[in-house]
């Protein structure tokens, strides 16, 4: 019999993501799957022609390694002109095969073994994984009740080793948005630290109630010290591509692409074509907090005649609801349960808990057609 190693996991506390299994369930039980994060929606078919185009036209070859440059300007462009801060695209703009890929790498490129990183939460799945795999120690900071920032705990975190601090805002799971107010307490916390920021913005379009989305590349004194994270997936309706950019000044830059030349090397040639090409019209993505405010009232609406209890939602794709009145259930016991005998899948807020913590809410994506929500909502008010 040929021998099969044994190795010892690097990752022993980790199982499938939450996302592929809720998916996986909702699939099997024809549930409606308001739980991974993914618009059942098409993008716009002027992006599938950009990106067609640039295929027929011959550029399916590695494009330069930090991507390409029409796309990189574009982004530069966009960021200095919603944010106000100038990147060159040559030396401080990377694209990465999504978000995820972007924080990891950022974290290796910073991160050495014993390092700490300061993480926020409920946090998105892959942040604790990939402080693992860089040998550094995560120091979960949990937010408040409300998920709103807890500065003094996060100042009561910071150490001699603290390398990296990640936030995110529009949060996931939450939907929390950080105001300006908190950015500016944020710079003022980080100023005297070489610790390195790392903003996960991917839902950066997804602000409501005319807000505005406060970037980290808005304050100067952050964006010094910033990897600022987004991803076309979420802004274009298109998840499945993974293509995310990073924008960082030039020295953070230069780590992050050691990492990144080695790691994806680069992202496909096509689709950066077809997003450049797309990205010369602001109005797409200047129209998706409206586009996505009404999904998110519509959803509320129906809501609010159940018996879920909403949570506030300034941002993001996702509502989050508390279910005491329904069950007593752990939250994943109750997602599945919810799946298979209501038929509709969600997120336990659990899966974003470091230890699991439960707070009796789960987490809807209301990124679907107004039949799939309303379908959806049906089944829910009748529970
Ligand atoms: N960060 C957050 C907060 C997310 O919700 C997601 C979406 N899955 C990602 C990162 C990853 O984005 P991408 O699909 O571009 O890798
Ligand atoms: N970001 C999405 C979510 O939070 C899905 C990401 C994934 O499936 N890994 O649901």
């Amino acid at each position: 019999m040929p021998r099969i190693p044994t190795v010892p996991s690097r990752l022993p506390q980790v199982g499938t993501t939450i996302f592929t299994v809720m998916s996986a369930l909702a699939q099997k039980h024809g549930a409606i799957n308001l739980g991974q994060g993914f618009p059942d929606f098409s993008c716009d078919p002027r992006l599938i022609d950009a990106v067609e185009r640039a295929m027929r036209d011959g550029h399916n070859q590695y494009p330069p390694m930090a991507g390409v440059p029409a796309l990189r300007q574009a982004v530069a462009d966009k960021i200095a002109a919603l944010y106000g801060q100038r990147y060159d695209a040559e030396s401080e703009i990377t694209i990465t095969a999504g978000a995820t890929q972007a924080i990891f790498t950022a974290l290796l490129a910073v991160v050495h073994p014993g390092d700490e990183v300061i993480v926020l939460t409920p946090c998105y799945d892959s942040y604790l994984p990939n402080i693992a795999l860089c040998g550094g120690v995560a120091r979960p900071v949990p937010l408040r009740a409300d998920f709103r920032p807890d500065f003094a705990a996060i100042a009561a975190a910071i150490t001699p080793r603290t390398r990296a601090l990640l936030i995110n805002s529009p949060h996931n799971p939450s939907g929390t948005v950080w105001s300006e107010q908190d950015m500016r307490t944020l710079d003022a916390l980080l100023a005297p630290t070489d610790i390195v920021l790392i903003a996960d913005e991917v839902y950066e379009h997804m602000v409501f109630d005319a807000a505005q989305h406060q970037s980290a590349s808005r304050f100067p004194g952050l964006a010094a010290r910033a990897f600022v994270v987004s991803s076309f997936g979420k802004t274009f309706h298109v998840t499945g591509w993974k293509v995310g950019s990073v924008a960082a000044p030039a020295a953070l830059t230069a780590e992050f692409r050691k990492v990144h030349q080695f790691n994806v090397f680069t992202v496909n040639t096509p689709m950066q074509l077809g997003l450049a090409a797309y990205l010369a019209d602001p109005a797409p993505y200047l129209g998706l907090p409206a586009f996505y405010q009404a999904k998110r009232d519509r959803f509320r609406a129906g809501l609010a005649q159940s018996r879920f209890e909403l949570l506030p939602c300034s941002g993001s794709y996702f509502q989050c609801a508390r279910y005491a009145a329904i069950s007593d259930l752990p939250d994943d016991a109750f997602c599945r349960w919810l799946t298979q005998q209501a038929g509709v899948a969600a997120i336990p807020l659990s899966a974003f808990e470091p230890d699991g913590r439960q707070r009796g809410v789960v987490r809807f994506c209301f990124a679907k057609q107004d039949a799939t929500l309303d379908a959806a909502l049906q089944r829910l008010r009748a529970l």
